[in-house]
């Protein structure tokens, strides 16, 4: 059994509530940022394909306690419509002088072919082959979709070592991922994901989460590092550490509510990045901040935060870890350091409630 039934019931019930509000818009939403490819700088196109979203979410489990993107899927998509405007996205937007990572997202799973049946994924594969700025493709699947059939359409319709498939982890520990994301999966799947993808000859990339629900961000910070350490003993080379934030309408958002969660501190981004990037220097490591700076993402005092995510951006971009050393004073690292502790007792006696 993946899931705990009881936590799984609580966030079903939150969910159904909040999907009766969902959003109907089938618009491609896409920009350009500068990236980090393999080769060196350059730009990253990002899609989020208007599919039905994510079949986790919409199932009778709840989805996992701290997701709300399948409020912006449309309820009916329209694959015509949505290739369409692809091509002509790619067209307006690739420029000849720069290299590209395109990252194909769907809030949910694009190997998922209840999301993307495979003639759609063969389509969009195609025509983005065509362009040979894109030296670098991102899916991003959940691990059950991930079988030889997809990986072999994939195979057929582009050059596979291009693709990298991106799979939200979270984290390595399975009691985490039951009793805290209820992620419906187990570092037993993704292994076994992993291993298929390499094999095929395209790569792979884990997502973690830092801070999920009921964990202090003392224990959080400790299980990023024993998560990066078994996920590099499999050969990933690419991690990302997404910083939590809060999206409406989930289990999350309603312990924020009630003031029974803190959004992680970016003192212990810095010190994660820190620490990886010293015991892991090929290790490529993306630190993901959503909402930096406010209530619902990565936050510290107000004064030091726009410093600290500038250098983690930049950090981001470049790769090098002597960024991470420049030396930023502010009153509220000692604030932090105390809240490590007072938050781990205060956590234990909110999990005796549940
Ligand atoms: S985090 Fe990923 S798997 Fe979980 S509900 Fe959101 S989109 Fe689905
Ligand atoms: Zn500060």
């Amino acid at each position: 059994m993946k899931i705990n039934p009881t936590f799984s019931s609580m966030i079903r019930e939150i969910r159904e509530n909040s999907l009766k509000d969902r959003e109907h818009s089938r618009r491609i939403v896409h920009w350009v940022e500068d990236h980090r490819l393999r080769s060196g700088a350059g730009k990253a196109l990002v899609f989020i394909l208007p599919t039905r979203g994510c079949s986790w979410a919409l199932s009778k489990s709840g989805g996992c306690s701290i997701c709300g993107y399948i409020y912006d899927n449309p309820q009916q998509p329209d694959f015509d419509i949505m290739l369409e405007s692809f091509q002509k996205i790619l067209e307006d937007t690739i420029e000849s002088e720069w290299e590209y990572s395109l990252k194909l997202f769907t809030s949910g799973s694009f190997l998922d072919k209840k999301e993307l049946p495979l003639e759609i994924q063969k389509k969009i594969l195609k025509e983005s082959s065509k362009y040979d700025q894109i030296k670098e493709i991102v899916l991003e699947s959940r691990p059950e979709y991930v079988t030889d059939a997809v990986l072999q359409n994939i195979a057929e319709n582009t050059e596979i070592s291009k693709i990298e498939i991106a799979i939200g982890l979270e984290s390595a520990n399975d009691d985490i991922l039951q009793n805290s994301i209820n992620k419906g999966f187990f570092w037993d799947d993704f292994v076994k994901a992993a291993e298929k993808t390499r094999e095929k000859g395209a790569k792979i990339k884990a997502y973690l989460l830092f801070k999920p629900p009921f964990l202090s961000e003392y224990d959080s910070i400790q299980d990023i590092l024993e998560s990066v350490s078994k996920i590099v003993e499999l050969g990933v080379d690419t991690v990302s550490i997404n910083a939590i934030s809060i999206h409406r309408g989930t289990f999350l958002s309603q312990l924020f509510e009630k003031q029974m969660y803190r959004t992680p501190w970016l003192w212990s981004l810095l010190h994660l990045c820190r620490e990886i990037k010293e015991q892991y220097p090929d290790l490529r490591l993306i630190c993901d901040i959503v909402a930096g700076g406010s209530e619902r993402g990565a936050h510290n005092c107000g004064t030091c935060d726009k410093d600290i995510i500038a250098i983690l951006k930049e950090f981001t971009v470049t790769q090098d870890s002597d960024i991470l050393d420049e030396e930023i004073k502010c009153s509220c690292k000692t604030e932090w350091k105390g809240f490590l502790f007072s938050e781990k007792i205060s956590n234990s006696e909110m999990l005796n409630k549940y």
